[in-house]
């Protein structure tokens, strides 16, 4: 049996650690710039707690993170996801 342990990360906002895969990843990469759950290079993690992605310094604790500045083409595409993630709010995910 193939024992997973979880790959553990920290919030840039609430600066909690947690499981990987419970937090929204956001990716410097290295050839198609700023990539949401997605692309390799520097990243930083943000967890599905209301408090943190709706954080209103959380664009500039990115780009801090991140070490480069965030278009406003992905902060709508940033918005747009984390408006998915307003279902959960309720269930305390
Ligand atoms: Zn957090």
């Amino acid at each position: 049996m193939i024992q997973q342990t979880p790959v553990m990360r920290i919030c840039v906002s609430c600066r909690k650690t947690y499981d990987r895969k419970y937090l929204i990843k956001v990716t410097n990469d290295h050839k198609q710039g700023i990539l949401l759950q997605k692309g390799m290079g520097r990243s930083a993690y943000i967890c599905k707690s209301k408090n943190c992605y709706t954080d209103s310094k959380i664009i500039k604790k990115l780009q801090k993170a991140l070490r480069t500045s965030l278009e406003p083409e992905f902060i709508d595409i940033f918005k747009k996801e984390i408006t998915s993630y307003n279902d959960y709010s309720n269930k305390g995910i």
